[in-house]
C-alpha cells in the first residue's frame, strides 16, 4: 500500500537504531493486513527522549516499540503504565489512545509464548533463569506462576536477590536467588528442565562468551537464549551438539513484536508473515545481523 495523507505513522525508538528488526516485522505485517500504516526507526538520543515523547503526542503516532537505553525512562513522561510493566520497570510499547499514552512491557510474554509454540510447558518444571536484567524481569513476571521451580542466578547477586523478593511480595512465589558463578550454575543445572539465557553474554561482538561450559548440558535440557544476535549463539550451538532442544533469541523477538502489534492494533498478529519477513532479511546466515541490537 502507498503512503497517503491519511497514512498512520508507528515506530521504534533507541540509540543506535539503524539496525532495528522491527520495521521488516511490523511493515510485512501492516501490508500483509492491507493497513495503511507505516513504521520507521527513530534515533533518539537520551537527552531528547522526553521532546520525542511529546513529539509522539503531537505528530499523533499510534504506537511505539522503545529499545535500548530509553525503555526505564520512557516510563515518567507516559500517561499511564501497564501492571506488568510497573512490576517489571521498563515499557518497550507505547499506545497512543487519543492522547492519552500507556506503556506496556510485551518482552516476558513474548518469551513466554516462544517457549510455549515450541512446545515447552512449565508446568511441574525447574526453570533456571540466568540474568536480572530488564529482559530477566520482564520473563521472570510471566514465567513465574508457570514453572514449578524458579531459580535466578545474576552476577550482580543482590539484583537476582531483589528480583526474588519482588516475585515473592508479588505472587507469593518463593524463588531463589544467588550469583551467577560456576558453583550454583553447575549445581542448578544438574535438575533443571529449562535454561534461559537472559543475560547479553555471548551477542555480538563478543559472540565467543559463554556462561555454561558444554560439559554441564544434557539432552533432556530445553534451552533457551534470548540473545538473537548471532542467531546462533555459543550456548545454543553448543546446546545443540548434545542433543539438547534449543529456542533461540528471534522466536522470543517474533513474539514480543507480535503481542505489540496486537497492542496496538487489537488485531491478530499474522505471526507466520513477521516471521518469515524476518528470516528472509537474515538469510543471508547469521553474518548478516553482525553490528544489529
Ligand atoms: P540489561 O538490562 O542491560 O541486562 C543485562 C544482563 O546481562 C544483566 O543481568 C547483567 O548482569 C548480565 N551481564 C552482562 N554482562 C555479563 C557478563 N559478562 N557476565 C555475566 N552477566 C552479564 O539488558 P537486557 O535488556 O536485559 O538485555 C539482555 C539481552 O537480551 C541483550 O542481549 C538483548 O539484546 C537481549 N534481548 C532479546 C530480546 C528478544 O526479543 N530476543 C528482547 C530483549 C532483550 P549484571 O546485573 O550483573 O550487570
Amino acid at each position: 500500500m502507498g503512503l497517503s495523507g491519511k497514512t498512520k505513522v508507528y515506530g521504534v525508538i533507541g540509540d543506535p537504531i539503524e539496525h532495528t528488526l522491527s520495521p521488516i516485522m511490523h511493515n510485512a505485517a501492516f501490508k500483509s493486513l492491507g493497513l495503511d500504516f507505516v513504521f520507521v526507526a527513530f534515533r533518539v538520543e537520551k537527552a531528547e527522549l522526553k521532546n520525542a515523547i511529546g513529539g509522539m503526542r503531537s505528530l499523533g503516532i499510534l504506537g511505539l516499540n522503545v529499545t535500548m537505553p530509553h525503555k526505564g525512562a520512557v516510563m515518567k513522561y507516559l500517561d499511564r503504565i501497564d501492571p506488568a510493566a510497573a512490576f517489571i520497570g521498563a515499557v518497550n510499547t507505547i499506545r497512543n489512545d487519543a492522547g492519552e499514552l500507556v506503556g506496556f512491557n510485551t518482552d516476558g510474554v513474548g518469551a513466554l509464548k516462544a517457549l510455549k509454540e515450541n512446545g515447552v510447558n512449565l508446568s511441574g518444571k525447574k526453570l533456571l533463569l540466568l540474568g536480572a536484567g530488564g529482559a530477566a524481569r520482564a520473563i521472570a513476571f510471566y514465567v513465574a506462576r508457570e514453572a514449578e521451580e524458579l531459580v535466578i542466578l545474576n552476577r550482580t547477586a543482590e539484583k537476582a536477590r531483589r528480583l526474588a523478593g519482588s516475585l515473592l511480595k508479588k505472587f507469593g512465589k518463593r524463588v531463589v536467588a544467588d550469583s551467577l558463578s560456576k558453583s550454583p550454575l553447575r549445581k542448578n543445572l544438574r535438575d533443571s528442565d529449562v535454561l534461559i539465557n537472559a543475560t547479553s553474554v555471548g551477542m555480538h561482538p563478543n559472540t565467543s562468551q559463554n556462561l555454561v561450559s558444554p560439559e554441564w548440558l544434557k539432552p533432556e535440557l530445553c534451552v533457551m537464549d534470548i540473545v538473537y544476535n548471532p542467531v546462533k549463539t555459543r550456548l545454543v550451538k553448543n546446546a545443540e551438539a548434545v542433543g539438547a532442544k534449543v529456542i533461540g533469541g528471534i522466536e522470543m523477538l517474533i513474539h514480543q513484536g507480535a503481542e505489540s502489534f496486537e497492542v496496538w492494533t487489537g488485531c491478530p498478529a499474522p505471526l507466520k508473515v513477521m516471521r518469515e519477513a524476518l528470516l528472509d532479511q537474515l538469510s543471508g546466515g547469521e553474518t548478516s545481523l553482525h553490528g544489529k541490537s
